[in-house]
């Protein structure tokens, strides 16, 4: 193991020994997650990038949109659009 100033801990380095092993095992993960690119769902290029917590944006197109904290998509997202979805169809058909 090479002693730099950031440790073999990744992005998580800055916690030092606090908060336990597991924790920040965790959070480097969502972290690998979060400042990987992302499919932009306007040009279809892996060019998404998160600019800050729950906005992201493309470098390509520039479209821009609020997502997730940690994942421009979420389970949670897809879910109430498809409810919305559902809802504005029952309110045509009646
Ligand atoms: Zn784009």
């Amino acid at each position: 193991m090479v002693r730099t100033r950031t440790r073999k801990s990744g992005s998580t380095g800055r916690f030092g020994p606090r908060y336990g092993a597991t924790i920040r095992k965790r959070i480097r993960a969502i972290e690998k997650t979060a400042k990987a690119d992302h499919r932009c769902p306007r040009c279809r290029k892996y060019t998404l990038r998160k600019e800050s917590l729950g906005i992201w944006k493309c470098r390509k197109c520039g479209h821009a949109f609020a997502g997730g904290a940690w994942q421009p998509i979420t389970e949670g997202g897809k879910r109430s659009s498809r409810i919305t979805k559902q809802l504005a169809e029952q309110a045509q058909e009646s």
